[in-house]
């Protein structure tokens, strides 16, 4: 490891990190959650001065973008505040955000204020019935306000995110990409991740990125785009709107591992090397026992990451992981 690059064991560089600010959400997605969830007591998530100290090792060892996520990132007490400590990181390139969207209308603001550059924020249905169905607790009117404070808020790009499940609103693909184009928003499109035991069966709803494409192509030329996120998501752009990207996520295909740039950290501090594996080293448990001294904290991370996998495997029919994804940060 240099003073300024993190490198795995098979010489990627590292220089994204995903960090989970808590597993509480005010909506229970039935792909992530299951109805009835247990959350973490406050004793095992990571406090805030945690979650700052741990963004600052990574960003003084080359990460250039964290991206806050959760559970409901929003959620957090003091997340502005957060925000704001870790956008004025020096070497930080970007700070972005996942989030439902639920509490946009009065948080847009704040946020875009603190350094948040761009939010990603989850759409899966524009009818109110189907939206509520698939949050179990969530109002859609209340994200599509949350969508339009965020636009006026001045966030440098702003992109949807839908998880597509057949017969719950694989129909309405063609219609959440005529809404992110009328508003020159990106759109991505994933596949359905087993993350989790969520009470049902992930396979008779597993929709495949080709089939949704096939969708849009009904209505849309769409041309491949070679641009990367380092990440899983393809990408292609729509004739006649140079504005907006449509994006595809197929966590289930692999080829994408070669060039993964991005480690995971979830809210109790674990450290996870890929989506897609076990493999982790407890952060919390050294910052807890170094508070006055980065050096070992910083010497277990780059242990763990020569141990970072080449590559994931998912299997739809099976819960691989017992961990869930709002525990995990996506
Ligand atoms: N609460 C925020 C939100 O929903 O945007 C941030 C956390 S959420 C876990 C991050 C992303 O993961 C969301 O876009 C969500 O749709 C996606 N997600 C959750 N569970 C998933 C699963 N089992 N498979 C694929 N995507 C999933
Ligand atoms: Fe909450 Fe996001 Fe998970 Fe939905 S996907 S339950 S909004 S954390």
């Amino acid at each position: 490891m240099t003073d300024t690059q993190m490198l795995d064991g098979l010489g990627r560089r590292i220089e994204y990190l995903r960090m989970s600010v808590t597993d509480r959400c005010d909506f229970r997605c039935v792909y992530c959650m299951a109805e009835d969830m247990t959350f973490l007591p406050r004793q095992q998530i990571l406090t805030l001065e945690e979650q700052l100290r741990l963004a600052r090792l990574f960003v003084s060892q080359g990460v250039g973008k964290i991206r806050l996520t959760g559970g409901e990132p929003v959620v957090r007490k003091g997340i502005v505040g957060l925000c704001e400590q870790i956008a004025a990181l020096p070497g930080l390139r970007e700070l972005v955000m996942t989030t439902n969207g639920s509490q946009l209308v009065s948080m847009a603001e704040p946020l875009a204020r603190a350094g948040v550059k761009r939010l990603n924020i989850s759409l899966d249905s524009l009818d109110k019935e189907k939206f509520h169905a698939i949050t179990r607790t969530g109002q859609l009117h209340k994200v599509l306000d949350g969508i339009e404070a965020a636009r006026a808020a001045g966030f440098e790009r702003l992109k949807l995110n839908t998880v597509v499940m057949k017969g719950r609103n694989a129909d309405e693909v063609p219609a959440l990409v005529d809404y992110a184009l009328q508003r020159g928003m990106d759109i991505t499109f994933i596949e359905e991740m087993p993350l989790g035991d969520v009470g049902r069966s992930r396979s008779e709803a597993f929709c495949a990125s080709d089939e949704v494409r096939g969708m849009i192509e009904q209505r849309y030329g769409l041309i491949d785009s070679a641009e990367t996120s380092g990440g899983p998501a393809r990408y292609a752009r729509v004739e006649g709107h140079p504005e907006s990207r449509i994006g595809f996520i197929s966590p289930h295909s692999n080829n994408f591992c070669a060039t993964c740039n991005r480690v995971r950290m979830t809210v109790e501090g674990r450290l996870l090397l890929c989506l897609g594996h076990e493999n982790s080293i407890d952060l919390r448990a050294l910052v807890r026992r170094y508070p006055e001294s980065d050096e070992p904290v910083l010497r277990a991370i780059s242990n763990a990451l020569k141990h970072k996998p080449e590559k994931h495997e998912f299997d739809v029919n099976e819960v691989q992981l017992v961990r869930f994804m709002n525990a995990t940060g996506g």
